[in-house]
């Protein structure tokens, strides 16, 4: 359970608990033959969504809030971002 601090201070790593993918609008897409496994989307991504699964880049779409910085930051442009259909 989240414990929110009156004057709102919330602890750091608030978004292991908060699923933030619930209100996203783009969804980034990663196209594994370009990725060169670099891990800069993992390292930049402010949610910790972005990990290595058996070798492959893949975002967590449960806490992907869909923000782009990922695709921004990849320097082989790998990870495009599209409009997620619900
Ligand atoms: S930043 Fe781009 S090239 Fe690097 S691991 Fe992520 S998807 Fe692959
Ligand atoms: S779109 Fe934002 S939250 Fe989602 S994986 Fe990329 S950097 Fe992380």
């Amino acid at each position: 359970m989240l414990k929110v601090i009156a004057g709102g201070y919330v602890e750091p790593g608030s978004t292991q608990v908060t699923k933030t993918g619930a209100w996203r609008t783009f969804v980034p897409v990663v196209d594994q033959k370009r990725c060169s496994k670099c891990s800069l989307c993992e390292i930049y991504c402010p949610e910790g969504c972005i990990r290595m699964v058996e070798g492959l880049f893949i975002p967590d779409l449960d806490y992907c809030k869909g923000c782009s910085i990922c695709a921004h930051e990849c320097p082989r442009k790998a990870i495009t971002m599209v409009l997620e259909e619900k």
